[in-house]
């Protein structure tokens, strides 16, 4: 059968949180013929194997850490185990194919065309789509996005394929008993809290003494000292070497590491790696078209979200700048707003400053502009007010003191007007909380601005407008 071939206005490659944000700003709201195309499922990471089903195991292992607790105010419940992974992964399963189902009509609502297959550049303004019915199709694009994301790393050495990642995590059709968990950043953290809450033994394996090492030093310690006190086991400036089958156990694992205290073997029935994400291009043909990349292979592009090729586009994770859901919709419509919305529009880009972001660990933190030392090292220590405060949420009044959670909360100020240049807060509901404090912070508030707020009793957020 001879290739079929078309043209359009703008052609996305990646159905993922970028792509199809910036497919339906193009289509449904410009009306530019545009065509999408994705090799997986619509709504890519995030909605497959990123945000949405994470966070709906954290509400589970939530669930679980409240069961536990609910004792302290005169429930009864005794176990939270067992937890029916099974029932729950396939209600979790289904809720993504409802979302990937909306994704599809929505696509069709703004009049998007989307063909499932694998796309690569010809040149730049061709590319070539490998349909899953083994058919191909050339399109000629006045413009391309090439929002392809990322996947996750594996390490080189013996063994490691028989580990999995954050994409096996929900494909797990039975609960571990007991998980490695090798990495350091905001993945490895939450999944090794989601699997200790729902009852799975857990080894957290470091390479350096701390983990989530880009965060704020008050929120990589306190974090580490609840994961330490609620019985995860954190295997600090450990190695791996070698991965084997178990022996004697079907489906265990050896794990053989060092860590601080010297060699070991650890039998596990599930090792995941979160040791980070190389961004996906390694088929994409960007060499056709000259489209640079940096030393670790992510497109380069620059804060309008151009590439070195005048009619190619790029953003979201494959040019792994902030690598988070809605930076990566945000670039996307502003990107066709630009594009197709008239001269009204011919500079709009995303701003990258002051993005809140969260770790959905056990508590929850989160965090928004300068780390403590990034404001001293940009504003100088004279410069720098840092106002802190380590307190007991009123959740926890019920609890024996083994069982509270301190919440932790620091503002950065610079400048006589103390302008709050980072926030960085660790407790219960933090992530909902820092959504509104990021408006705040977004518009430049000062610490003035935050204490002529009137508090809200009894809150744990009250801590931020009344802090000494
Ligand atoms: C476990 C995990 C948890 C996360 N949690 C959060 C969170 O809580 N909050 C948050 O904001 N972010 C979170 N993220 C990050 C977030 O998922 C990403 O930042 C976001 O999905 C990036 O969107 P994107 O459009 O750049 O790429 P993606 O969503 O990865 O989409 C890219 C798409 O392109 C497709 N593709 C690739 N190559 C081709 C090709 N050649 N042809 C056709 N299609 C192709 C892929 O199949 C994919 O669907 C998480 C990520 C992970 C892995």
């Amino acid at each position: 059968m001879a290739p079929i071939r078309k043209e359009c206005d703008y052609l996305v490659i990646g159905g993922g949180s970028g792509g199809l944000a910036s497919a339906r700003r193009a289509s449904g709201q410009w009306g530019a013929k545009t065509i999408a195309v994705e090799s997986k499922r619509l709504g890519g990471t995030c909605v497959n194997v990123g945000c949405v089903p994470k966070k709906v195991t954290w509400n589970a292992a939530a669930l679980a850490e409240k069961l536990h607790q609910s004792h302290s105010y005169g429930f009864s419940t005794k176990e939270t185990a067992p937890f029916d992974w099974k029932t729950f992964v396939e209600k979790r399963a289904a809720y993504v194919k409802r979302l990937n189902g909306i994704y599809d009509k929505n696509l069709e609502k703004d009049h998007v065309e989307w063909l499932h297959g694998r796309a690569h550049l010809l040149s730049k303004n061709e590319v070539e789509v490998n349909l899953d019915d083994g058919s191909t199709q050339t399109i000629h694009a006045k413009k391309i996005l090439l929002a392809t994301g990322g996947h996750p790393n594996v390490p080189p050495y013996p063994g490691a394929e028989l580990g999995i990642t954050s994409d096996g995590f929900f494909e797990l059709e039975t609960q571990p008993k007991k998980v490695a968990v090798v990495g350091a950043g905001y993945i490895a953290i939450e999944m090794a809290g989601m699997f200790h809450h729902l009852g799975t033994e857990t080894h957290l394996f470091i390479r350096h003494e701390n983990f989530l090492r880009p965060f704020d030093p008050m929120l990589q310690e306190k974090i580490m000292a609840e994961y330490e006190r609620q019985g995860i086991i954190v295997h600090r400036s450990s190695s791996q070497s070698k991965i084997e089958k178990h022996p004697e156990k079907k489906g265990w694992l050896n794990v053989h590491y060092k860590d601080s205290k010297g060699e070991g073997v650890l039998d596990a029935d599930c090792l995941l790696w979160a040791i980070g994400r190389s961004p996906e291009v390694e088929d994409l043909g960007l060499d056709k078209a000259g489209v640079k990349q940096d030393q670790r292979g992510q497109i380069i592009a620059d804060e309008y979200q151009n590439t070195n090729v005048e009619n190619i586009y790029s953003l979201g994770d494959v040019c792994g700048k902030v690598e988070l859901t809605p930076v990566a919709i945000a670039a996307g419509r502003k990107l066709s707003n630009r594009l197709f919305g008239g001269p009204e529009y011919k500079n709009a880009k995303l701003d990258y400053s002051n993005i809140p972001s969260v770790v959905f660990a056990h508590p929850e933190a989160g965090t928004i502009g300068l780390t403590e030392p990034e404001a001293r090292e940009k504003y100088g220590d004279k410069n720098i007010k840092v106002y802190s405060t380590q307190f007991t949420d009123m959740y926890y009044a019920m609890m024996d003191p083994e069982e509270k959670t301190p919440s932790n909360y620091k503002l950065i100020c610079t400048g006589p007007e103390e302008k709050i240049v980072g926030m960085h807060i660790v407790g219960n509901g933090c992530a909902e909380m820092l959504q509104g404090f990021g408006v705040a912070v977004k518009m430049g508030a000062t610490k003035d601005d935050f204490d002529s707020c009137v508090a809200i009793h009894p809150t744990a957020a009250e801590e931020l407008v009344t802090m000494k």
